[in-house]
Formats: C-alpha cells, structure tokens, sequence
C-alpha cells in the first residue's frame, strides 16, 4: 500500500486565494485591508528568511505588512516599547514577533506585552490558557498547531474517536496540537524524550503528529497499517548531491512511512507552507474584528 500524500503545499495555496478574495471584498467594504507588524530582533538569517516570506505572503494577499527590525543588542525595554507601540497602532491588526529572540531578552515578557487582540501567532499566554480550558476557544490559534488540524481535515481523516499520538510537547507545537485534537474528540497520547517504547504508543495510533525535530526518527515499522501522519519536523540531512550540502527531511522516514501509512505529509511541502497560510488566517481574523466586530 502507498499512502494518499497530504499536499500541504496545494492546501495553503487554495487557503491563501480565499483570503485574498477576502481582503479584497474588506478593500471595497470599509477601504481598509487588514495590517501584520513584524518585529525581527538580531540577524538570525533563519529568522530573516522567516520574515520574509510572511511578508512576502502578505504582499500576495493584500494584506499590508510593517517590518520593524531592531539591532541584536536591543534592550528588552526598547523591544517591549516597540510592540506597545505597535498595539497602539490601529493600522496594525496582528503582530508577530519572530522567535526565538536573542537570549538576554526575556521571550515571555514580550510575549505578554502584545495585545491579545493582535496575537496573530497565538502564543500569548491567555491565549494558550483559553485552548487548556473547556470549551477550548482562544481568540487565535497559533499557527504550525491550527495548519496541523486543517490539514487533517481538508484530507478528510476522522478525528472524534481516533486514537491520535503526539510526538513533542513543546509550548509552540506539541502541546496545543494535543488541546486542539481533545477538541476534535480524539484519544490523545503525548510522548516526550523521556516516553518509553515510543513505537509501541505508534503502532496503535490511527493518527501520529511528530514535531520533535529528530531526523526521520520515525520508520514504517513503527506505524499501524492505515495511519494518518502529519509530519511537523524540519531538520537538515547532510546529501552531496544538493546545491547546499543538505537537503531538509521530516521527523518521519517518508520513503519506509508511506508503505504503512494511509496518508502523509511530505517534507517540505507538508506542514512547512500551511504555517504561513494560517499566519495570513489569524491577521484576516484579527482585522474582521477589528473592523466588524466578533462573529
Ligand atoms: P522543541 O525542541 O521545542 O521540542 C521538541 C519536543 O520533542 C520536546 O517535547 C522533546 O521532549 C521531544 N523530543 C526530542 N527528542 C525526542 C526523542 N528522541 N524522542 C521523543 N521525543 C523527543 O521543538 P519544536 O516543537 O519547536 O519543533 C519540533 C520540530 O518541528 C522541529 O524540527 C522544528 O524545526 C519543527 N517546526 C516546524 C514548523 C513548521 O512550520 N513546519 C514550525 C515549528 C517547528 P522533552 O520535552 O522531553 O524535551
């Protein structure tokens, strides 16, 4: 059996279009378009391509975009300053603050000082504390976690019911996949680098997300016949024939994972493009209820 691929690249385009008809329906509407602030700390080039394409993806969208770059020793007070201003800035409807910032600078701090109005990321503390409680609604819904859940529906898995495990609990992907996917009636199971037998929690999952950033970990062998596996995982695998040296690969051995699997994500073209697409989501969000109000 070779599973169904998840082109999540084809998925963030048709997305990306209808927010783009959007937009311009809110243009003719109120002659306004929705605006995403970008705060860049520091020359991380990793974080400066990030960048980029966000606002690149604006750009297409017509979504207007702010990029605000401060110097790698910038003070937690000029950096705080700076989203306070831009809270205050009512063309501004998201900001996004482009993790991880330089390590004297306290993330959670900055985090918080964003107005929950404008957390287009969705990591701002309520917001993760309205996923944890029942009811389970924040304002946002971070990014890479809300590409995971649509990505499983457009591909038609069934979610209520199904035994879905996660690799990974960080606080940007793991955790809030876990609450998103209790939401959607899953039996969740969350693994962690001190999880024992990982594959025996595999082998029975109709349903594996893996974000836990370690090259093709997971094999075919480790999977139930039939399982949906959404590969979150970025990492760089030394290969002589690529221009770079490297080539980037998932969590998930793909070759030995698509045998077992019945529908997976590729990497790239999985996951990766369905963040930005759900970024663009949150700002057109964010600017309907700045516009409109609540619906
Ligand atoms: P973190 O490093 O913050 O978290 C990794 C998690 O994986 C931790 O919970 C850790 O466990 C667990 N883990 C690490 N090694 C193992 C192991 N050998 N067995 C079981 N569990 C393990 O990573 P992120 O959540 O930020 O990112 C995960 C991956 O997703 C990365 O490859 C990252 O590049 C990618 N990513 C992709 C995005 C996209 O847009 N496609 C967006 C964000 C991330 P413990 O808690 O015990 O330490």
């Amino acid at each position: 059996m070779s599973a169904k691929i998840i082109d999540g690249t084809a998925i963030a385009a048709e997305i990306r279009e209808e927010i783009r008809q959007q937009v311009a329906e809110m243009q003719s509407r109120w002659d306004r378009v929705p605006g995403l602030a970008t705060v860049l700390v520091g020359d991380n080039t990793a974080s400066a391509t990030y960048v980029r394409m966000k606002q690149k993806a604006c750009a297409e969208a017509g979504i207007q975009s702010f990029g605000h770059e401060l110097p790698a020793d910038a003070s937690q007070e000029e950096v705080v300053g700076l989203v306070s201003e831009l809270n205050a800035n009512p063309e501004v409807n998201g900001i996004l603050v482009q993790l991880p910032l330089p390590r004297h600078l306290d993330e959670e701090a900055v985090l918080n000082a964003i107005s929950i109005e404008k957390d287009v990321d969705g990591f701002h503390p309520v917001n993760i504390g309205r996923l944890a409680m029942k009811g389970r609604d924040p304002l946002f819904i971070p990014c890479t976690p809300y590409g995971v859940i649509v990505l499983l529906q457009k591909a038609g898995i069934k979610l209520s019911g199904a035994d879905a495990v996660i690799l990974g609990r960080s606080n940007i992907v793991g955790l809030p996949v876990a609450m998103l996917l209790q939401k959607e009636n899953a039996t969740v199971t969350i693994c962690h680098s001190r999880t024992r037998d990982l594959a025996d929690h595999l082998r029975r999952a109709d349903i594996v997300i893996a974000a836990i950033g370690q090259t093709e970990m997971v094999t075919g062998d480790m999977l139930k016949p039939g399982a949906a596996v959404i590969d979150v995982g970025i990492n760089r695998k030394d290969d002589p024939l690529a221009r770079r040296g490297y080539r980037l690969v998932g969590d998930v051995d793909y070759e030995s994972a698509r045998e077992v699997a019945g529908a997976i994500t590729p990497v790239p073209g999985g996951v990766g493009p369905m963040t930005i697409a759900m970024l663009l989501q949150n700002t057109l969000r964010a600017a309907q209820i700045a516009f409109d109000g609540p619906r």
